[in-house]
């Protein structure tokens, strides 16, 4: 960025709250952090870590003076912190967010913004199974996506002055429709982690009901539907509640790839099975050629590791 934000608020400083913080103090993009937390323990832990400048439970407190205002918290609490904070916006301050589901968000959030104030959604696609200050790093963000998804008639300054705080963090910036953003990330992110949940859940389930070691054999693929299984229980159910048609949209598409490929091995079609798995594998060369994810077996995942 070529001249760093004045007073920067971040509502909410788990994962990706600490992970922008970290990458703005290696940057330098703000003059000034505040950083809020519910919990004063949250707020303590980031103290600890020196996320910020200054601290404060109060949503209302940090966002009193700010000029750009970013809500790294669940989905679902953003319009009752967006109504909280709303009279204590500067005039033309910018508001911006982390929410992995984007037209609930700009439904509950732009309502409740004062005229003159500008609202740029944004969805960085990085993260992990991991929660809380802690948590976070500075290079989480480098080289992955971050979808804007302005409303129709935006501020087109105040949408560039977002695109290149999350250009200086290492994201490559894309817009989008939230209809449109909603529906990609349901396919490629929501019913991901819903088949994982399930997975699990159901493996779960099998070996209480067989008394049998099930998780003790549990093979690499399996290992890795663990790992996304472990991620928030919060943020996620948010995310279903939140994306609802969308996801049913996917989850239908997919049931129905599903009945055919449980077809192909009830009638011994080898063929459809060989030509779906020589597709995906040419998928998943794609992203590693793409620089998304590295060839490594366990994903580099060992240690902090990159998107999930
Ligand atoms: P996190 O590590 O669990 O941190 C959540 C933060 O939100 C904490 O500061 C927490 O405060 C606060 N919070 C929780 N419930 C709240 C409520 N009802 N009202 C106000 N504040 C509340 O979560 P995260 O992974 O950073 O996720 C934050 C957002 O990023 C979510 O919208 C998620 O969709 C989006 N996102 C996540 C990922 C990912 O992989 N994790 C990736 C991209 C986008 P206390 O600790 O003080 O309670």
């Amino acid at each position: 960025m070529s001249q760093p934000i004045d007073r920067l608020a971040l509502i909410g400083i788990g994962l990706i709250g600490s992970s922008i913080a970290r990458g703005v103090r290696e940057a330098g993009l703000a003059r000034e952090v505040v950083v809020q937390s519910r919990r004063p323990e949250t707020v303590a832990a980031a103290e600890r870590l020196a996320l910020g400048n200054r601290y404060t439970t109060s949503a209302a407190d940090a966002a009193d003076g700010a000029d750009l205002v970013i809500l790294s918290i669940p989905v679902g609490a953003c319009g009752d912190v967006a109504a909280e904070i709303a009279p204590r916006l500067k005039p033309g301050a910018i508001v911006s967010d982390v929410g992995s589901v984007k037209a609930s968000v700009v439904r509950q959030v732009q309502p409740k913004l004062p005229a003159g104030v500008h609202f740029v959604p944004a969805h960085p696609v990085a993260g992990t199974e991991h929660s809380g200050p802690e948590a976070g790093f500075a290079e989480l963000f480098r080289n992955r996506w971050c979808i804007l998804t302005p409303p129709d008639g935006a501020d087109e300054a105040a949408v560039q002055t977002v695109r290149r705080f999350w250009e200086a963090l290492g994201a490559n910036v894309e817009i989008m429709a939230p209809d449109h953003h909603d529906l990609v990330l349901a396919i490629t992110s929501h019913v991901p982690h819903l088949i994982a949940y399930n997975i699990v859940g159901t493996a779960a389930h099998l070996e209480e009901v067989t008394q049998s070691e099930v998780m003790k054999f549990a093979a690499g693929g399996f290992r890795d539907f663990t790992r996304i299984a472990a991620s928030d229980p919060t943020m996620w159910r948010d995310v279903f509640l939140h994306n609802k048609d969308a996801v049913l949209e996917m989850l239908a598409r997919f049931s129905e790839d599903l009945t055919a490929l449980q077809r192909a091995i009830r009638f011994g079609d080898g063929e459809a099975l060989f030509d779906l798995f020589s597709r995906t594998r040419a998928i998943r060369r794609g992203i590693i050629e793409a620089g998304q994810e590295t060839a490594a077996p366990d994903f580099g995942r060992i240690g902090k590791g990159p998107a999930s």
